[in-house]
């Protein structure tokens, strides 16, 4: 805190002396706290008209939040109870009777605490600057009117701007005289004074039709006729902003047919429609307090508003079954399938209710106007593998919103984007652009205070990519459905790998704020906030090769627990946001809001979700910052990469094995390389790898172990576990006195240091019912480190057995399935044998029946299970191919260089000669040996399936800071030895509590020379 007067500074000391629970985030750049919270006024205050209590608070905290007139220069916005009492005044500074763009105070109160949190995007000090141009004073009415004449001139030298022109002449305006009288403008422009820099300028807001130019989700520029919002410097006429529609990606999913199948069908979607004169359906979904509307647009998105404002062209259908289809690639008959129309309704309808839980109805929550605006939707905008969201304003002021879909995009003919109202991801996208445009509100409490450019953009973006992985699961925009909107294509982002070139445009997005690119590539941006939250919700590993730690694992809190802090920071927190002028300051306060929202619902800052938040941002460089917005220490925290499930979507891009119940970083070494078998009547060596992912040093760093028999859902407390123990009985402890910033206790597991094991003796006496392999814990304590005081605890596990591949057949399998719930649950046990080729068979060995079968509270059952596989040598290379790739790399570069990589997502083509050689493409990411180097990207060669030797061409990524990912294609001889492995998951109430992993072992062999 480098900017406060004695005056604050005083006001403070008083503060945290009457309330030591009291917080205060300072902002030196504006001098003012931009949120402060605490017992602020106490609750019988509360009780006042809302204006009074703006009063109050001002007397008593004014000065911290903004100059200290406050009481003169805050005006009054509204007031609005939304959610559980808890009441949201809302104020706008003013500087010389001006209001000041971004410059919100909003005080948060309820009937128990009283004002308990205010935040503040006002300044302490304003220097108005004089209404001169050139040492001339300005008459504003005059701007006005020039500034209208130019805006009409604008749109009429614009071809398609001069049919708007007239069509809007001849359709008219219905009722809204003030939007007749003052177009292309919908009402009168309004003079603020607006931040640029560090400065204010006078400025004109308004809405008016203009020709625009915007950003698409395919990186591509669209031109059209919209209502924008401009800003204009009121003394140059310089534009200072306008907006656009904002772009996505998006596809298809949909009683009617949906874009997407299932095993090799439509999906058929069920909709809430309505009859008109007892003829024709109409998709119109009335059972929700706001309508939802479905349009079918006729293939062109001009004139839509005056579409939807009127509410004509609604989709429509004679007996209630929108089941037209089509894989065709022609404008007429993609506008001819019911397919987007189906799955856009549908959607829209799940959004609805989903948004609902949390206490958010439609668009706008109804809080912009009489009642909630409409949700409306239209698919078949044309031809393009885009969608947006977008609005208009009436002259009145109140805003409408609606999301545009088109029909996807063709190559050659044939379909390579399908309808981007297809894709459940491109829709929530869309729709959680229409939340953060009326949730996020400015100062003077009207929607749209994120700006649709520059980091503003970058926060819109990330909000809406993070709201459709936390919703949908799927982390790639578009989702990689076999028929959804990239069935022939790349998608757009990679969410979880920001960093993958695999995309559409082959561009790779950026992960880290030290990385970031100039506010004009606000998608490139977006990714940092969107990876964060993907992070802290999915749970993954970010990867970071320039700098410490290089893998930082953050195992997720829950998709909706972490939507619902997003949508809570969203709704109630972003007002204060700072402005767009600010650049990167605004992701970092998005951060610190967050986290705060997350503080919010827990009470304090000890919950996984705060800690996951916390953590990821960190991992992202978006915290911590202190007032300055100079970046700040995080600390040391002691880690372990969970079991490798938990990170599922960061996998393949890291270069690991599916070995879904497995975690890399805690195994026995007993001389002989990495094992997850202990050997039964004697000492293991056993070993947990810890890495310090903070910026500072850990000292006393104490890891203990525990085991249990092998099984699928065992105990959360470790107090329930066995304490694996030496043989004189005394409980395994690693203790790392110093575990420097950004190290690891083990640099290579291979060849462990001695110092780092731990003597585990595992009694015979341990085998019970034939169980005879057992799970291993880990449990990391670092007492006094500031970052491991919470209540989310620091723990892995390893549920994994291997076998050598040749005694694959006959193998008998035993494991343990339980239940530790207060009451009875159905057995509900997911088996994934996927990765098993052809003519593998597993068979329940019993005891008993696995169907209808319920497990009693406390009871455990072990379950028997035989594989059966009646294969030769090279039998066992029949597909799948995703798998462990080791070999080395010919021609110039590089020659010789041994690597070991992993192998994922394989598509093979079969090919005629030479017999026993198939074509493979995937995705290959790795490590050269000699230099440790990490290596990734696309390969593409042939496979023999004789002996599974892989040669092709390997096109690697290497990424240098802020500069252009470099590509760099590499020959490479190599051997594959495809995963061969069997996962049970166990489910209560649909939730997987555990697992285990069966693998079968590859011998090591056949390495090409
Ligand atoms: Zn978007």
């Amino acid at each position: 805190m480098e900017n406060v007067t004695r005056l604050q500074r005083d006001i403070l000391d008083r503060l945290t002396e009457r309330d030591t629970s009291a917080s205060v985030r300072w902002t030196d750049v504006r001098g003012i706290a931009s949120a402060l919270s605490g017992r602020l006024l106490p609750p019988d205050r509360v009780r006042e008209r809302p204006e009074a209590v703006l009063d109050a608070f001002l007397d008593a905290l004014g000065p911290l939040v903004g100059p200290e007139n406050g009481a003169e220069v805050w005006r009054f916005v509204k007031a609005s109870g939304a959610k559980d009492d808890r009441l949201r005044i809302r104020a706008m500074q003013m500087a010389k009777g001006l209001p000041i763009h971004c410059a919100s105070l909003v005080l948060y109160a309820d009937a128990e605490r009283g004002v308990y949190r205010a935040q503040s995007g006002g300044y302490r000090e304003v220097d108005v600057p004089p209404l001169e141009y050139r040492g001339r004073p300005v008459d504003v009415g005059q701007r006005e009117q020039t500034l209208r004449r130019r805006l009409i001139r604008n749109l009429r030298a614009d071809e398609a701007g001069a049919k708007f022109i007239d069509r809007k002449i001849e359709t008219g305006f219905g009722d809204d005289r003030i939007a007749e009288r003052n177009f292309p403008l919908n009402a009168p422009p309004v003079h603020w004074l607006y931040p640029q820099k560090d400065e204010f300028r006078h400025v004109l807001r308004l809405y008016a039709y203009q020709p625009t130019e915007w950003l698409g989700v395919n990186g591509e520029t669209t031109k059209s006729i919209k209502m924008v919002d401009m800003v204009v410097d009121l003394l140059t006429g310089r534009t200072i902003h306008q907006g656009g529609p904002i772009g996505v990606w998006s596809d298809v999913t949909a009683d009617g047919r949906s874009t997407l199948q299932q095993g090799g069908g439509y999906i058929t979607r069920p909709l809430l429609a309505v009859r008109e004169d007892m003829a024709e359906r109409l998709l119109v979904n009335r059972t929700n307090t706001t309508d939802i509307f479905t349009h079918h647009a006729g293939g062109s998105d001009s004139g839509l508003e005056t579409k939807l404002q009127n509410g004509t062209d609604l989709s429509t259908d004679t007996d209630g079954h929108w089941n037209d289809t089509t894989t065709s690639c022609t404008g007429t008959d993609r506008e001819d399938s019911q397919q987007p129309e189906t799955d856009a309704h549908f959607f829209a309808q799940e959004a609805y209710r989903y948004y609902d839980g949390l206490g958010w109805e439609g668009f706008d929550n109804g809080e912009w106007g009489t009642s909630a605006c409409d949700v409306r939707v239209t698919a078949h905008i044309g031809i393009d593998d885009n969608a947006y969201f977008w609005r208009w304003v009436d002259g009145s002021g109140r805003h409408f919103g609606y999301l545009a879909f088109y029909d996807g995009e063709c190559s050659g003919g044939s379909v390579a984007m399908d309808f981007m109202a297809g894709d459940p991801g491109i829709f929530a996208h869309e729709y959680q652009h229409a939340v953060t445009y009326f949730g996020s509100v400015d100062s003077a409490g009207d929607p749209g205070y994120l700006e649709t450019g520059g980091w503003h953009r970058a926060l819109h973006e990330g909000l809406s990519d993070s709201a459709a992985g936390l919703r949908t699961g799927q982390w790639t925009a578009p989702g990689l459905w076999p028929d959804g909107a990239c069935r022939n294509d790349r998608p757009f982002r990679r969410i979880e790998y920001p960093r993958s070139t695999d995309t559409k445009s082959g561009s790779a997005y950026v992960d880290h704020y030290d990385d970031r690119v100039g506010a004009g590539a606000p998608y490139s941006n977006s990714t940092i906030l969107s990876h964060a939250l993907f992070l802290a919700g999915q749970g993954g590993v970010h990867e970071r090769t320039s700098r410490p730690a290089e893998l930082i694992p953050v195992p997720g809190a829950g998709n909706a627990n972490i939507f619902a802090v997003m949508h809570d920071a969203v709704t109630d927190y972003f007002d204060s946001i700072p402005a767009n002028s600010t650049g990167v300051q605004t992701m970092i306060e998005a951060a610190n809001l967050i986290l705060d929202a997350a503080e919010a619902a827990a009470g304090d800052t000890r919950s996984c979700e705060y800690d996951m938040l916390r953590r990821a941002f960190y991992a992202v460089g978006l915290f911590p910052f202190d007032s300055s917005f100079v970046k700040q220490s995080y600390g040391g925290e002691a880690c372990m990469l969970p079991w490798t499930v938990a990170w599922k979507h960061s996998r393949p891009y890291l270069g690991f094995p599916a070995h879904w119940w497995r975690s890399p970083d805690l195994f026995v070494n007993n001389g002989s390389g990495v094992e997850y078998d202990a050997d039964v009547g004697a000492e293991n060596d056993l070993f947990a790898r810890v890495r310090n992912i903070g910026d500072q040093d850990l000292t006393n760093v104490v890891v203990r172990f525990y085991f249990r028999a092998h099984g699928t859902a065992l105990p959360p407390s470790s107090t329930a576990w066995k304490p694996c123990q030496d043989s004189t009985g005394t409980d395994c402890v690693l203790t790392i006195p110093t575990l420097a910033a950004g190290s690891m206790n083990i640099a290579n597991p291979a060849s462990p240091p001695a110092s780092q094991a731990v003597k585990w003796f595992l009694p015979a006496s341990e085998i019970v019912a034939g169980v005879d392999h057992f799970c291993l814990r880990a449990e990391i304590e670092v007492a006094g480190a500031a970052n491991h005081d919470n209540d989310c605890p620091y723990r892995v596990q390893s549920n994994v057995s291997y076998t050598p591949l040749s005694l694959a057949d006959g193998l008998g399998i035993r494991f343990i399935v339980a239940n530790w719930e207060k009451e009875s649950v159905p057995l509900d046990l997911e088996i994934d044998d996927r990765a098993l080729p052809d003519g593998v068979r597993l068979h329940f060995e019993g005891p008993g029946d696995l169907k209808d079968r319920r497990l009693e509270p406390g009871e455990e059952v072990a379950l028997h299970w035989k594989v059966e596989a009646p294969l030769r040598d090279a039998d066992w290379f029949r597909p799948p191919f995703d798998g462990a790739v080791t070999g080395r790399i010919a021609g110039d570069l590089l020659n010789g260089a041994w690597f070991d990589a992993e192998l994922s997502d394989v598509r093979t083509v079969r090919q005629v000669a030479p017999r026993r050689t198939v074509h493979v493409e995937g995705f290959l990411a790795g490590r050269l040996r000699r230099r440790d180097r990490k290596l990734q990207g696309r390969f593409e060669g042939e496979l023999n399936t004789e002996d599974g030797t892989l040669t092709g061409v390997w096109v690697t990524v290497r990424h240098r800071a802020r500069r252009r990912p470099k590509h760099v294609k590499l020959e490479i001889k190599a051997a594959l030895r495809p995963t061969r492995a069997v996962h049970f998951t166990q489910r209560i109430r649909g939730e997987p509590v555990g697992g285990v992993t069966y693998t079968l072992r590859w011998p090591d062999r056949d390495r090409p020379s």
